[in-house]
């Protein structure tokens, strides 16, 4: 069998294109498209990524020599398009070798430039150009290049120095200059024999001179390099298969390198941080591929318009500008016509920002890349909606060129880009909730309440959070804790608020008795200032600018497009009127999810459900309830009042009772105090509270089921809060919803408590209100026995936190002790709590919306676990027919867009 292995491109003809990109890499199928559409490129072939895997299979001379004879045709190909010859002395032809993946990896793979040369045909190169410094000036990036790559040369450690770059520093030193330019011809030949010595020394070998030799070498260097440490921790990180495999670009050399008329540059086709339509770039005259990024020598910018922008942050002055760096726009007019004529050919070609790379050889513009560019989430935005706009891609592919989750980004604030540069990293944890937040440290819920009412910004430190810190959470800037997951309670409360959380980081050590905060020898103390960053789980040591996010009208537009396709509807989890009017600002139909126990903590609430809790009978618990009850009536009216024309989806008391009481001896004490009981009494009822396994104890609908009369307040508050508000003209529609239940008769016995209240409520009021009772799907059993469960509920709600949780039978709250190990091994791909797992968890819950549907066909399913506001359960949540996603509020717009995504792939 004949294996087409090698693609060849060149002078407007390629066996290649643009949608080949598996085959032959972005970067090989990008050259070939270039060709085809009469982009001047230099000519050079592809060897494709399958024979990546063929030399991983079949082993380094198999694969060479299977490839031998297409190789040397494809450069007898190049030859005649250059009119010159590889190897040859007189007229040499010098190829680069470039890696190139299906996905961009960049920086991660090397390339080589200049291939070809040794001390013969450097004199013949020299003859050919009359220009020595451009010949040697090559010759010596390529022995620097080759030795690195290919001869393994280059330190392993990022912190140890390159032996070429040692010696090049050495002889500038010796020179007294600073840049590599400076340096005069005879010292650049200096630096080829030091190099070649270098690696004669370490390796023991002579650096090789014939040029097929290092075309060899370097070929499969570029397939090794598939293999390196850099690229599989890339992968990793990306989730980029190793089956996937690199191609090799072999392409003629054009030189940035010859002189003033000559120049390397990249360039953007529109801003890719801002998405401006503003073409952008730099440049250097006079040098080579890498300079650019590399930092050596200060780039120029390519638009005049960008220079004069650069100037102004750089505090240069027009006249030195113009002396010193000026754009390519006025230093080489006619080149940048031809180039900004080729970019927006290239964007209109391929519809989307691009990304380019380019060299300037004598006066000819060629170009070595393109491709669809990086960019920020506010670029995306913008991009996608103006491509639209000028008509360029369809609504569908408009919604399709912003990843949901990056539209996080325009929803909170940011650290000033300049501020965040000099900043000082002193930890890193995880990036539990985005954002960017600056503030004092406290540790304590109490002493953030005070210092905010001082009208200090704090950031709350703590070791891990409790309900207890709610308060303290909701007036602080930001969340910082040193234990916990991504899922942990201070992860999970400060996504619902919004609000910028690094959560385990493992290196701060925690002092609450002395209010301080330990990292490494740096002891911070209460009132200390720190900033985080949510996006990335950076604390940094100080202050640090920030500025508040703004939606633009690309997003609400965006997000309208989105409606228009969208099929699921997104509701969100709010607890407070406010969380509830973020929501509905962003766009939520209606709360999946109102919790109803965060409503306890606030002053006087919390000290009559603690009484509740300790009473010791069902008298002392109604009393107890009955003062309860006006303030959890009056949160509902706020809660509803903001939803007024969606439902609401209210759960009854859920978590262990034991999270109500005073775990400390003050709080004992007052408690005692103020039911006039013994301190030992509280202590005794407080500890028969405990238990040995919370999660798993008594807790969800055992709580109303054993104390009905819970039940029986919470509904007075939920129906007697609606029809208060009927009377006013709001329109409620409360769904109460009965937490953890695994058997039918858990639900029955709470629905007849809800329906019997209801309707003596009803009776004395001489009025009602429609509502429905159904109930959460969180425990396996119940999914199980969904059919059932369906006969008497009205709705299902799929609590996917806790039915991941015992599914898995994984502790939400200490999953962070074996989940790294977990991904690092590929037992697990991704954390469960973040991601649905479709497999497992999700089977539950597509079976259960099957069998609840066999029974009521018109149940109404919806999800309200953290998954809710995850794109890609979300887009399970489409496939499987749920009718809502609940998230909180400020995932609520990354929802909406999968689920237009999800409707669109259908
Ligand atoms: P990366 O993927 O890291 O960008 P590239 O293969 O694109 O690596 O090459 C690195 C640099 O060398 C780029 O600036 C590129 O434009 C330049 N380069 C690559 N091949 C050639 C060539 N044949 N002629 C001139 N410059 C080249
Ligand atoms: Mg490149
Ligand atoms: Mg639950």
């Amino acid at each position: 069998m004949n294996k087409k292995r090698v693609y060849t491109f060149g002078n407007g003809k390629a066996e290649g294109q643009a949608n080949m990109k598996n085959l032959l890499g972005g970067k090989g199928a990008n050259l070939a498209e270039m060709n085809l559409i009469g982009v001047p490129v230099p000519p050079g072939f592809t060897i494709t990524t399958e024979v990546c895997s063929e030399y991983y299979e079949l082993g380094r001379d198999k694969v060479v020599s299977l490839l031998q004879e297409d190789v040397k045709n494809a450069i007898a190909n190049i030859e005649q398009l250059m009119n010159a010859t590889f190897g040859d002395i007189e007229n040499p032809l010098l190829v680069s070798v470039r890696s190139g993946a299906r996905a961009s990896m960049p920086g991660m793979m090397d390339t080589i430039l200049n291939l070809g040369l040794n001390d013969d045909v450097v004199e013949g190169l020299i003859r050919k150009t009359n220009n020595p410094r451009f010949a040697w000036d090559s010759y010596r990036r390529f022995v620097q290049m080759y030795g690195d790559v290919v001869l393994g040369m280059k330190p392993v450690n990022k912190e140890d120095i390159d032996p070429f770059e040692e010696i090049i520093e050495e002889l500038k030193e010796e020179r007294g200059v600073k840049l590599d330019n400076e340096l005069s011809v005879d010292d650049l030949k200096l630096l080829v024999s030091k190099f070649k010595k270098a690696v004669k020394n370490q390796t023991g070998h002579d650096f090789p001179t014939s040029a097929y030799d290092q075309l060899w070498g370097a070929i499969c260097a570029v397939f090794d390099s598939w293999m390196n440490d850099r690229a599989i921790l890339y992968r990793k990180m990306e989730g980029i298969p190793a089956e996937w495999g690199t191609a090799v670009n072999v392409q003629a050399m054009v030189f940035g390198n010859m002189g003033e008329t000559s120049a390397t540059g990249v360039c953007f086709s529109r801003d890719a941080g801002s998405g401006e339509d503003l073409f952008n770039g730099e440049y250097l005259i006079n040098a080579q591929g890498e300079d650019v990024v590399a930092g050596i020598r200060t780039p120029q910018q390519i638009t005049k318009v960008g220079s004069q922008r650069w100037a102004e942050l750089a505090c240069v002055s027009e006249e030195e500008r113009l002396a010193k760096y000026p754009s390519m726009e006025e230093a080489m007019p006619s080149i940048y016509a031809e180039l900004d004529a080729l970019q927006t050919k290239l964007e209109n070609h391929y519809k989307d920002m691009q990304d380019m790379e380019f060299t300037v050889q004598e006066g000819k513009l060629w170009f070595l890349q393109t491709r669809n560019g990086k960019r920020t989430g506010f670029a995306m935005v913008k991009i996608a909606m103006d491509l639209l706009r000028e008509g360029m891609i369809d609504e569908k592919t408009a919604l399709f060129r912003v990843e949901p989750n990056k539209l996080d980004e325009l929803l909170h604030p940011v650290f000033d880009k300049k501020a965040l540069k000099v900043a000082s990293v002193i930890a890193k944890g995880l990036p539990a909730s985005p954002g960017a937040a600056t503030g004092q440290i406290v540790f304590f819920a109490d002493d953030a309440a005070e210092w905010h009412a001082k009208g200090h910004k704090v950031i709350m430190v703590r070791i891990e959070t409790s309900p207890e810190d709610l308060a303290g959470m909701a007036v602080a800037q930001g969340i910082l804790t040193a234990r916990g997951g991504m899922t942990s309670h201070a992860a999970v409360v400060a996504r619902g608020m919004g609000k910028c959380c690094v959560s385990g980081a493992g290196a701060l050590k925690i002092d609450y008795k002395n209010k301080t905060m330990q990292v490494g020898d740096l002891v911070l103390k209460e009132g200390d200032y720190i900033s985080l960053n949510g996006s990335n789980g950076e604390v940094y040591l100080g202050q640090i600018q920030t500025k508040e996010a703004e939606l633009s009208d690309d997003f609400r537009e965006l997000m309208t497009l989105a409606d228009k396709y969208t099929k699921l509807k997104v509701r969100t989890n709010a607890d407070t009127p406010c969380d509830a009017q973020i929501a509905r600002n962003f766009g939520a139909v209606g709360i999946g999810l109102c919790r109803t126990e965060h409503m306890f903590f606030e002053g006087e609430k919390i000290k009559a459900m603690r009484e509740m809790i300790l009473s010791e009978d069902t008298e002392g618990r109604v009393k107890a309830l009955s003062k309860i009850l006006p303030y959890q009536q009056a949160d509902f009216k706020g809660i509803f009042r903001a939803m007024d024309g969606c439902p609401v989806t209210v759960r009854l008391l859920d978590p262990p009772l034991h999270e109500f009481v005073p775990h400390d001896l003050k709080g004992q004490e007052d408690m005692a105090a103020m039911m006039g009981v013994s301190v030992k009494k509280i202590q005794e009822r407080v500890e028969s509270l405990s238990e040995q396994n919370p999660m798993l104890g008594h807790r969800g609908c055992r709580l109303g089921n054993t104390y009905p009369e819970i039940t029986e307040m919470q509904t007075l508050a939920i129906l007697g809060a609606a029809l208060e508000l009927k009377a006013e003209g709001i329109h409620t529609y409360p769904e109460i919803m009965v937490p953890l239940i695994g058997n039918v008769v858990e639900f029955q016995q709470q629905e007849a408590v809800i329906r019997t209240t209801a309707e003596k409520l009803f009776a004395e009021k001489g009025d009602s209100i429609e509502f429905t009772v159904g109930t959460m799907i969180e425990v396996p059993r119940a999914a199980l026995t969904a059919d059932k469960v369906a006969s008497s509920a009205e709705f299902f709600s799929f609590g996917t936190n806790d039915l991941t949780q015992m599914t898995f039978g994984y502790s939400r709250d200490d999953i962070a002790s074996f989940l790294p190990v977990y991904l690092d091994k590929k037992i697990l791909q991704v954390d469960p709590f973040q991601v649905l797992d479709q497999e497992g968890v999700g089977q539950l819950v597509r079976m259960a919306t099957e069998k609840g549907r066999s029974i009521r066909p018109d149940l109404k399913c919806g999800i309200c676990g953290e998954h809710g506001g995850e794109p890609s359960s979300v887009k399970f949540c489409h496939r499987v027919g749920l009718n809502y996603v609940s998230c909180s509020p400020f995932r609520v717009p990354i929802a909406r867009l999968a689920a237009a995504q999800a409707a669109i792939e259908g």
